[in-house]
């Protein structure tokens, strides 16, 4: 289904529901998860799996569905063993998507994200890399892009938006976000258990002054833990003149798979994201963590 209606939706101030996590929602039904590459193989051995998962989001209420190219982008693919599927993975996902999807007003989004990626691998080995992932996934038909930047400096997310610039699609940027030491939002992640030892990166105001150069459509706020998200959706919104949304996580990260910590009810969801909508969030949805039932919860709130 074309974005077109979406765009309506949002030019009209309606809310928009993304749906939640693939990965965790795969490891729930038993999909095959990879050392290396986690959920990015689903695709080609657990493709029934990957249908089912998109076909339940779409019956909870979502909008938008995210095929699962999160975890098998070009430079992930190679350091795994997989450069010869790079390909192969990747459109058979975009396809699953839109099997599910299949005439219902859903648009698919296809991930572009910093999976695999490291400061290290220096931004000129990123910047091919990047580009091949979204020309396939661009070739491939999907209706929109999602930068998924998570847990990225803000040098990564430049480039990453750099190079999704020049893309004639729809395209959505998704930032993670974590308190530092005084309060601030900064870019950064919390995936440790404890939630002590925050990786802290940019100030989220500063950063956005950047991405601003090179991306003007919807920017979110995801993969960040549910406490910082309202603060850092009204920073959005007070130095981001666009849609903005949000789709937190909940758990971390042990690879090869997602573990569901933090003890979050439907109900308890629903409640936090009318507060993102009240901070001026228009697309809500959810990440690593965050399932079915949550996503089922919140598209109460689409009008
Ligand atoms: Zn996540």
């Amino acid at each position: 289904m074309s974005y077109s209606s979406i765009e309506k939706r949002l030019a009209n101030g309606k809310t928009i529901i993304l749906d939640g996590g693939i990965g965790g929602e795969l490891q729930k039904i038993g999909a095959k998860m990879d050392e290396g590459l986690w959920c990015g193989r689903c695709s080609i051995d657990s493709p029934d799996e990957l249908l089912k998962v998109h076909h339940n989001y779409i019956e909870a209420g979502a909008d938008v569905i995210t095929a699962n190219t999160y975890a098998s982008t070009p430079i992930s693919m190679k350091k795994y063993g997989y450069e010869d599927l790079i390909e192969e993975c990747n459109i058979k996902s975009i396809k699953i998507a839109k099997q599910a999807v299949a005439g219902k007003d859903v648009s698919v989004a296809g991930s572009v994200s910093t999976y695999g990626y490291f400061m290290k691998d220096g931004i000129k080995k990123m910047k091919p890399s990047f580009d091949q992932h979204l020309s396939i996934l661009s070739n491939a038909g999907v209706d929109l892009v999602i930068l998924e930047a998570m847990s990225s400096q803000a040098d990564i997310v430049e480039v990453l938006a750099e190079c999704s610039s020049n893309l004639k699609l729809p395209t959505w940027l998704s930032v993670s976000c974590v308190f530092d030491k005084d309060k601030n939002i900064h870019l950064g992640y919390d995936d440790d258990v404890s939630h002590t030892d925050p990786q802290v990166y940019e100030k989220l105001d500063e950063s956005l002054q950047r991405f601003k150069k090179f991306h003007s459509g919807p920017i979110l706020v995801a993969h960040s833990n549910m406490s910082v998200t309202e603060e850092a959706v009204k920073i959005l919104k007070t130095n981001y003149n666009n849609t903005i949304g949000a789709y937190p996580n909940r758990g971390h990260f042990i690879k090869p798979e997602w573990k569901f910590t933090d003890d979050i009810k439907p109900s308890d969801y629903l409640e936090s994201a009318k507060k993102w909508i009240a901070s001026g969030a228009q697309i809500i949805g959810g990440c690593c963590g965050i399932g079915v039932e949550e996503i089922k919860a919140i598209s109460i709130l689409k009008n």
